[in-house]
């Protein structure tokens, strides 16, 4: 699959380049946010992952609509909201795109529960910043600022620190499922917080873990010769230890440098009864400056997977975020269970293989997988 991969990393690369065509053949109507809070998503639909948090008269621009969703954008990329939690404001060609969720800072009150297991504290909004501190499911913070998909909040020490948006819950979920009432919204503390944060054991689930070619088959071929083959095998190791010591019980399709075909890992993966299949792999691309990470989906019964773990990973590694992706790979398409393939990194970046090959990125990857199936499993 190198060939598809350069293929779609061409297309991603180009990607960056292209501006967004589905602003101009939009409305571009403003609409206001009239709830207190209203969760931004990633696709259109109330189970999708929340990617962002708008609130009361917030303004948006909106570009398409459906099944009662708006589309917008939220930190640079497509994302989606309910419309019955919006005023429109005003119509016509209006180019310009919201941005007004990235940069609603200011004195904002209120408190957020985290609510993945193993969550980073930052120095800043984004993953470049150095982690100052570590939280974990059920912690409840203060609200000092909001920056996009970061939260600054307010640590027990009296400093501050920022927090991934999306690996919290602001004390007022589903204020666009449930309810356009304020009142309720605020009070609802308690109830928000224990329907994310429910069970943080993979006990009771089958996860297929795929390390990628093997044997005959090396993989890509990175910097100074390293093979893709390698990095997998042991990191797929790492990742079956943290998802067993989490209580999974975890198949791998193959643990030590043999040749194994596609046929048969989705022959392994559709002999059980697979809750996740998860293929590791490492990416490589002819422009030394391709870097980070991504995951595969192949339909939309597996997006739900894709995005958990995407964003698990994307907060809890020092590589950059290149989000998921659909693609058609045979492994992804031909497996029975909710499935993704990881691109973990870029072996032809030295920045990205100097973190690959450390035993601490390894663990890294493994609780953030572990992290992301149960948020997946569990909310
Ligand atoms: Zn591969």
């Amino acid at each position: 699959m190198k060939h598809l991969r350069y293929f779609l990393a061409i297309i991603l690369l180009l990607g960056i380049f292209i501006p967004a065509e589905t602003a101009k053949a939009a409305n571009g109507d403003t609409y206001e946010v009239s709830s207190m809070l209203l969760h931004v998503r990633d696709e259109p639909a109330s189970g999708a992952t929340i990617v962002g948090l708008l609130h009361k008269g917030d303004k948006l621009t909106v570009f398409h609509e459906k099944y009662g969703w708006v589309q917008t954008y939220y930190a640079g990329k497509t994302a989606w909201v309910a419309k019955h939690h919006l005023i429109p404001v005003s119509t016509g060609n209006v180019s310009t795109q919201a941005s007004t969720s990235t940069s609603n800072n200011t004195g904002d009150s209120g408190n957020l529960t985290v609510n993945a297991s193993s969550v980073n504290i930052r120095s800043g909004p984004g993953l470049d910043y150095p982690i100052i501190a570590g939280t974990s499911s059920g912690e409840t913070y203060t609200v000092a600022e909001r920056s996009g998909d970061w939260t600054k909040i307010k640590l027990s020490n009296g400093n501050t620190g920022w927090i991934a948006s999306w690996l919290t819950s602001a004390n007022a979920v589903s204020t666009e499922e449930t309810s356009h009432n304020v009142q309720t919204v605020s009070n609802n503390k308690t109830a928000s917080a224990s329907k994310q944060v429910t069970n943080h054991s993979l006990s009771g689930f089958n996860i297929v873990l795929d390390a990628g070619h093997g044997g005959r088959d090396p993989g890509a071929i990175g910097l100074g010769g390293v093979q893709e083959k390698d990095l997998v095998t042991s990191t797929a190791k790492q990742v079956a230890s943290t998802l067993r010591a989490y209580g999974a019980n975890v198949i791998e399709t193959r643990s030590g440098d043999y040749f194994l075909s596609l046929d048969e890992r989705i022959h392994i993966s559709n002999s059980y009864d697979t809750h996740a299949f998860i293929s590791v792999h490492y990416n490589a691309f002819p422009v030394v400056s391709a870097q980070g990470i991504n995951t595969f989906y192949a339909s939309n019964t597996s997006r739900a997977l894709a995005s958990n773990v995407q964003n698990s990973l994307a907060a809890s590694v020092p590589l950059s975020n290149r989000g998921t992706m659909q693609a058609n790979y045979k492994v992804l398409r031909n497996t029975n269970a909710p499935a993704i393939l990881m691109e973990l990194g870029f072996i032809t970046n030295a920045y990205d293989l100097s973190v690959i090959r450390t035993a601490e990125y390894q663990q890294q990857v493994g609780e953030a997988v572990a992290n992301g199936l149960m948020n997946y499993f569990h909310n």
